[in-house]
């Protein structure tokens, strides 16, 4: 048989932390991290905290009495980024990836925690099964062992994978994956291509360290070098004081990156920036680009420390930071950055979600002194907006439609759009569903919040 004969399997290489199953007689009795090829830390309870994987699957509908499945552990796009917005607003580092992420939750010895990351699990192997001698093997491809865990309630690569006959079609397979990267709610860093038959498989067998039946296709690296120019301080709308570094801009991964968030100063110093530094940037899928260190061995000496201001960018009020926290804060509440700030949290779709208000005109208006504050959205002089440039008047009827429409939100919206400091969406619930009307707090002493 010659080479177009071969049959492959291809699928995504998961970009995460690598985890080992194993289930006896339907029950997962044991879940492990594989760290580097040696027998991983025991950290069944943490991995009982991922919903995608299940308790119990009915292996021994196919006759599988014992089995190990491998697999990676993820944190999507999106959880990854609202964590570190957590992170960030408790003053706390922000993680550097969604790899990191997922394979530090892992080994977090807090459960409630781990279960609070939403972690995600990929299988996307069977390496170890037994079955009565009399038994017929339950799947003779890769591929349709990958079909059997979906069909247990399992998240196998199912919907990505695809088997091919001959090497031409696996390379264009991996090439078009490649361009859809961005796309996919997860990271990914490369594909997979397995030689499909087992028994196939089996006769090519292992080197010391991998199988001879698998290679992997990486992904271009999505990192670049570039200049720190300068760094700029951001107010948020709790008053916390961002830096964020303006850098020659420089293209990766098809997106040029000029601006990044350095979250705060501790985040400076651990980093050893300096302006002028030359910097290595990575930017991981579009999840937002960071600074991975600074080059310092290049250094000509006429870098210039980062100076940390003393005062608000925006009112010139004092800086505060509290004791245990890496973040400094304005805490003039009527800082207009954070006013501004506060209300295009408001209008956000998480929060009353008024559509077609956008920031830019939040940020005019407030200008303007036609808005002043959130009860403001509500006496907006409409008749003054439509005589502005730009306002025609449909663009007019439509902003006061979305606004009358947020006040039929839901209470735990309107609680949230108010963007109490720790009180996310999910408070924000537990708290509206404790009262009829929002005044009802009122008489809420502070045991009963
Ligand atoms: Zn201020």
């Amino acid at each position: 048989t010659g080479l177009k004969e071969i049959e492959y399997c291809v699928e995504p290489k998961f970009d995460g932390g690598s985890i080992s199953l194993i289930y006896e007689d339907d029950l997962m009795v044991r879940g492990a991290t594989r760290g580097n090829g040696v027998e991983g830390d025991e950290i069944t309870t943490n991995i009982k905290q991922i919903r995608s994987i299940p308790l119990s699957a009915k292996f021994s509908k196919h006759g599988i009495q014992t089995v190990e499945i491998r697999g990676e552990v993820l944190i999507n796009k999106n959880n990854f980024a609202k964590y570190n917005q957590q992170l960030v607003e408790q003053g706390q580092a922000p993680l550097a990836n969604p790899r990191n992420a997922a394979a530090g939750t892992l080994r977090i010895k807090d459960p409630a925690e781990v279960s609070k990351r939403n972690l995600e699990a990929f299988v996307y192997h069977i390496s170890y099964y037994t079955t009565p001698a009399t038994k017929e093997a339950p799947f003779t491809t890769h591929s349709q062992s990958l079909d059997l865990l979906w069909e247990l309630g399992f998240r196998s690569p199912k919907q990505e994978k695809k088997v091919f006959k001959g090497i031409q079609q696996v390379i264009d397979y991996c090439l078009e994956f490649e361009h859809t990267r961005d796309n996919l709610p997860y990271e990914i860093d490369g594909m997979v291509i397995k030689v499909n038959n087992l028994e196939l498989q089996d006769k090519m067998g292992m080197t010391s360290h991998h199988p001879r039946w698998a290679i992997a296709y990486k992904f271009k690296a999505r990192q670049g070098t570039s200049k720190l120019l300068s760094v700029e301080f951001q107010v948020g709308r709790t008053g916390s004081i961002t830096p964020v570094a303006k850098i020659q801009p420089v293209p990766i991964g098809g997106v040029t990156v000029s601006s990044i968030s350095l979250f705060n100063e501790e985040v400076i110093r651990e980093k050893d920036l300096m302006i002028g530094d030359t910097v290595l940037v990575e930017r991981a899928g579009d999840v937002i680009p960071y600074i991975v260190k600074s080059q310092a061995e290049l250094r000509k000496g006429d870098e210039k420390h980062i100076k940390f201001p003393k005062n608000c960018p925006v009112c010139d009020s004092k800086l505060f930071k509290e004791e245990g926290e890496a973040v400094w804060r304005c805490i003039n509440i009527e800082c207009p950055a954070q006013v501004v700030e506060r209300i295009i949290h408001f209008n956000s779709k998480d929060a009353m979600d008024i559509r077609g208000f956008g920031d830019a005109n939040v940020r005019k208006f407030y200008e303007m002194g036609l808005l002043k504050d959130i009860p403001g959205l509500y006496t907006l002089d409409f008749e003054k907006i439509g005589s502005l440039e730009g306002f025609g008047k449909k663009s007019v009827d439509n902003l006061q439609a979305a606004i009358e429409k947020s006040k039929t939100q839901p209470l735990h919206r309107l609680i949230f759009g108010l963007g109490i400091r720790f009180v996310g969406e999910t408070t924000a619930k537990t708290l509206a569903s404790a009262v009829d009307h929002l005044m009802d707090f009122k008489q809420f002493t502070q045991e009963q919040l």
